[in-house]
């Protein structure tokens, strides 16, 4: 089933071309690994594929319907880089955060009945913090806060999911740990992920596709083909590529 569909997309900010002619389309299933550059525009693509921001040009189509009539969003869940208002000062528990997720898919008032109680406490069992609900966000760990983000992106049972650099925050081992989570939700739940990373030595291991951005799409394929690909090579240097090809 095609899950997602991009076509001809261009963005623009005060009418500086970021974002040009991308094309591609997402199965269920996939997990596909958005990498490139600094700046190439991996950031804009999940905004304008979330509605978020304009298009100049171009359709982007979810489940079929087109984004500008698509109106279930709780199919679609979405891991911001990092919310900067967790880390400090923000008196939210972590019941309070993950019940956020339910919150779209309702018409006000927004009321969380007993079952979305239970949906948020099976949800926070599985990501692993089903002790914390009641502790303030502020007080947890970085990799803690990330599995809450995770868990409130996962509460609506999302067919979609879009996560943006999720892992710059977390220390090598919990990363680790997140990478192995998202591949069982993906492969359990056939949930569909799309994952933009400045990780490409990790992100290999884990998404069956690659799509290498630059203001357009350089390369859509396998991770092989990645390593493989001259132009790709080139972006890690010949002897990191073997490496990395290697180690698969
Ligand atoms: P990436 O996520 O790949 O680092 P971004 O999508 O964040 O790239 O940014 C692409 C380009 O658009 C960059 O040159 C960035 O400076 C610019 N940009 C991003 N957001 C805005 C904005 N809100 N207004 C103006 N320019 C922006």
């Amino acid at each position: 089933m095609t899950i997602l569909e991009a076509k001809g997309l261009q963005v623009s900010y005060d009418n500086t071309e970021v974002l040009s002619e991308v094309s591609f389309t997402l199965q269920g299933g996939d997990y596909l690994g958005i990498v490139g550059p600094n700046g190439c525009g991996k950031s804009t693509l999940i905004k304008a594929l979330l509605g978020l921001i304009p298009l100049d040009r171009g359709e982007v189509a979810l489940f079929g319907t087109s984004a500008r009539d698509f109106r279930e969003w709780q199919r679609v869940g979405f891991l911001p880089q990092r919310l900067r208002t967790l880390a400090s000062h923000f008196p939210a528990t972590v019941h309070e955060v993950v019940a956020l997720g339910l919150l779209g898919g309702k018409r006000f008032p927004k009321r969380l009945t007993q079952n979305d109680r239970e949906k948020v406490a099976d949800i926070c069992e599985q990501m692993g913090i089903g002790t914390l609900g009641r502790r303030l966000v502020s007080e947890l760990s970085g990799g803690q806060q990330q599995r809450v983000l995770l868990a409130r992106a996962l509460v609506s049972g999302p067919e979609l999911l879009f996560l943006d650099e999720p892992t710059t925050a977390l220390d090598p081992e919990t990363r680790e740990s997140f990478y192995a989570l998202l591949r069982e939700i993906n492969r359990e739940r056939q949930t569909t992920v799309v994952m933009v990373t400045h990780d490409t030595w990790n992100i290999g291991r884990y998404a069956a596709r690659l799509l290498y951005l630059d203001r357009r799409v350089i390369f859509d394929g396998t991770f092989a083909e990645f390593c493989h690909a001259p132009d790709m090579a080139r972006f890690f240097g010949e002897h990191a590529g073997n490496t990395i090809y290697h180690e698969h």
